[in-house]
């Protein structure tokens, strides 16, 4: 009896004051407004947006979050986490590093090594860390495969502590900016924004509704059109709409004309050739959206559905063939519109 009155007045005080909450809630003059900061980082160009009164704050505050991160995980700095850890083999690792890390690690064993952090020999020898590109001698291909192998590397949660296999080297290019898409918008949500969008790269993350309730409409780029030419629009709430594709970091061997871009198939240690052009992943989750269009453009169309079908609760998929033709997951349907149509794949 005791109990029941006690619920009772729990009950009662929760309810006054999530009403007091609700009427102390003005609404926000400046909902509609909206301002917009651009920014070079983690090797990219950068666009955030957000809405309301404190967009301003927010948006100082994010711009100061992406270069902090950052410092933790260029390749190209000798001072960051990520460096020290590859010089010395082990590293006890800050707060967001080892999330990342220890995320990396689970979505490299979930997608059967397809994505996989320890690429960064391979990546190294292709030029794609230096610029310096090169089509490597298939000796220097073997030789660095054997350096990759993410079931190498352990993570003590512990300790937060990272060690890798002898010889080992990691790089999270292909999840960072999705890890950072997802901070910023716990970032802007806890400085009481409630509408933003950020672009990190190919990477468009988009926090609640547009101010007046629509939808945010994001654009499928054309992998073989002009820069800016669109195939298809995916309209999302609360979503991380990410892609990959073949397009976005390439070099041409001169000698042969052939190009060669940056998402390297662990198992065989040259670009992906699994037949498509773009991967986009459609997922409340940026980190693991990143991921995966990495790894499901590696894994091509077929595993890649495959791998949808065992996990469609966490994402949905856009998969471009290099025939042009589009690849839509059913979660999709009312999401997407493309003129030229699409295939549908079903669950
Ligand atoms: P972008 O960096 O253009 O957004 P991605 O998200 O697809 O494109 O990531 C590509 C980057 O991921 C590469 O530049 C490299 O740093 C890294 N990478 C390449 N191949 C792999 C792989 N198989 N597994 C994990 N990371 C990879
Ligand atoms: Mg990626």
């Amino acid at each position: 009896m005791k109990n029941l009155q006690h619920l009772l007045c729990l009950l009662l005080a929760a309810l006054l004051l999530t009403g007091c909450s609700a009427g102390a809630a003005e609404p926000d003059p400046e909902a509609e407004e909206s301002s917009t900061q651009y920014l070079d980082a983690m090797d990219t160009y950068m666009t955030l947006t957000a809405y309301g009164s404190s967009r301003d704050e927010a948006l100082d505050a994010a711009v100061e979050e992406i270069r902090r991160l950052e410092a933790l995980w260029s390749v190209g700095s000798e001072d960051s986490e990520v460096s020290q850890l590859n010089r010395e083999g082990s590293a006890a690792l800050s707060e967001d590093t080892a999330a990342l890390v220890e995320r990396a690690l689970e979505i490299c064993d979930s997608t059967g090594g397809a994505f996989d952090i320890t690429v960064f020999p391979l990546m190294d020898l292709w030029g794609f860390t230096t610029q310096d590109y090169q089509v490597p001698d298939p000796a220097d291909i073997q030789s660095a495969l054997t350096l990759v192998g993410a079931d190498r590397v352990s993570y003590d949660a512990a300790t937060s502590t990272v060690t890798l296999g002898e010889g080992q080297s990691i790089d999270l290019g292909g999840i960072a900016k999705g890890y950072t898409s997802q901070r910023l918008m716990e970032l802007f949500e806890e400085m009481g924004v409630t509408s933003a969008m950020v672009s990190l790269g190919g990477n468009i993350q988009c926090l609640g509704t547009k101010p007046d309730g629509s939808l945010w409409r994001v654009g499928i780029q054309d992998p073989v059109g002009s820069e800016g030419s669109i195939v298809a629009v995916i309209e999302v709430e609360d979503q991380a709409v990410i892609t990959s594709g073949s397009y976005e970091r390439y070099f041409t061997d001169e000698a042969t004309g052939k190009t060669y871009h940056h998402i390297i198939d662990p198992a065989t240690g040259y670009p992906a050739d699994s037949g498509l052009v773009s991967v986009t992943i459609v997922t409340a989750d940026g980190t693991l959206g990143d991921a995966l269009s990495t790894a499901l453009f590696i894994m091509g169309l077929e595993e890649g559905t495959a791998y949808w079908q065992t996990h469609s609760d966490e994402f949905q998929a856009v998969f471009i063939d290099t025939e042009g033709t589009l690849y839509v997951t059913e979660g999709l349907t009312d999401a997407v519109t493309a003129d030229a149509g699409y295939t549908l794949l079903e669950g």
